[in-house]
């Protein structure tokens, strides 16, 4: 390992190792906004980093519904978790299925009245190692970006009013950062244009991705400027970043005590099915600070990107 990498990975490991010590610190009762009748939704939950938010959550005491789009394979992991001791309930949701979500909706509304916490975590990635293959960029887009948009529209309405205000929190990634070092859209003044809360908009985010789906579906795409390292899962993660930051800039003129904040984070390289079991870190560390964010007590903190428990710049 060259010098660099090795000082690299030393600093990973000693993050790594602070974090877990930062879990085993219980939060206290002034920090615990939250209480069994809190309810929690964690799309994508039947397993990897989505089954392990689910369990942590549970286990700092909330109501979590696990969802899954595989209704045998979801209710095979919420038993897992009931059997546990966890306050777990479990219900269908294929974030692509407009039937399926609004299925959803309605019955987490008449069950439980609401929802406090959303985590997005449903997600798809088919780029393994140096691969970057465009075949299914049009679902690793659709599933991503707006699957995790329409879940985001479809549930603000069903959010509880509260001191703490409610919390969405989606998984995304680094390799979804606008002005990544290393991977970035080249376009400087497209770039600009995002990073500025005045230009920034829906339609300026649902063009760059309907370009760069245009681009795939006649080849040109590596000229496009795109990021190079597993492009088409990094559109989608920027999308996503830049939705969070609109939204958490329009969702702040609600009034107090109807709040909801909304962030985004990376949980790393993780050992799940989506990496084939490579990547470094493991899906219950991976889940942490996803957790920590839906549970922040600092309630303010909004429209950000995060990677274990610090702010990155987007
Ligand atoms: P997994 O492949 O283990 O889990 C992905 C989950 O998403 C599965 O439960 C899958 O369901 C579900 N899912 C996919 N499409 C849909 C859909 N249309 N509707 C509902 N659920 C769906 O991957 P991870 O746990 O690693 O990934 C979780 C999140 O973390 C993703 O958003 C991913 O992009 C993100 N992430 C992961 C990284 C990693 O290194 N693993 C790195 C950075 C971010 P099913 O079982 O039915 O396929």
């Amino acid at each position: 390992m060259s010098g660099k990498k090795e000082k690299s990975s030393e600093k990973r490991e000693k993050r790594l190792q602070e974090i877990s010590l930062l879990r085993t610190i219980h939060y206290s009762d002034h920090q615990r906004w939250w209480s069994e009748e809190t309810i929690a939704v964690v799309t994508g939950a039947n397993r990897g980093i989505g089954f392990e938010i689910a369990k942590q959550l549970a286990g700092h005491g909330l109501t979590v519904i696990l969802t899954s789009r595989d209704t045998r394979v979801g209710i095979e992991a919420a038993k897992v978790l009931q059997e546990g001791g966890f306050n777990v309930d479990v219900h269908q949701l294929n974030i692509l299925d407009n039937e399926s979500v609004s299925e959803f909706a309605k019955w987490i509304k008449e069950k439980y009245g609401g929802v406090d916490i959303l985590i997005n975590n449903a997600g798809v990635n088919y780029n393994i190692g140096s691969g970057n293959s465009m075949e299914f960029a049009k679902q690793v887009i659709d599933t991503n970006y707006y699957g995790t948009k329409n879940m985001v529209k479809v549930m603000i309405p069903l959010m509880r009013p509260s001191a703490a205000g409610a919390r969405i929190v989606n998984v995304s990634s680094r390799l979804g950062k606008l002005n990544g070092r290393r991977s970035r859209i080249e376009d400087e003044a497209l770039r600009e244009k995002l990073s500025n809360l005045e230009t920034l908009s829906e339609e300026l985010i649902d063009n760059m991705v309907s370009t760069f789906l245009q681009q795939v579906e006649n080849n040109s795409w590596q000229s496009g400027g795109w990021p190079q390292k597993f492009t088409d899962y990094a559109v989608s993660k920027l999308a996503v970043n830049l939705y969070s930051v609109l939204m958490a800039n329009q969702l702040a003129e609600r009034p107090e005590g109807e709040k909801i904040y909304i962030n985004c984070y990376c949980p790393g390289w993780v050992k799940t099915a989506m990496t084939s079991w490579a990547g470094n870190v493991s899906a219950e560390h991976a889940a942490d600070t996803g957790v920590w964010l839906a549970l922040l007590p600092n309630k303010e903190v909004t429209g950000k990107l995060f990677a274990e428990r610090r702010e990155l710049k987007l």
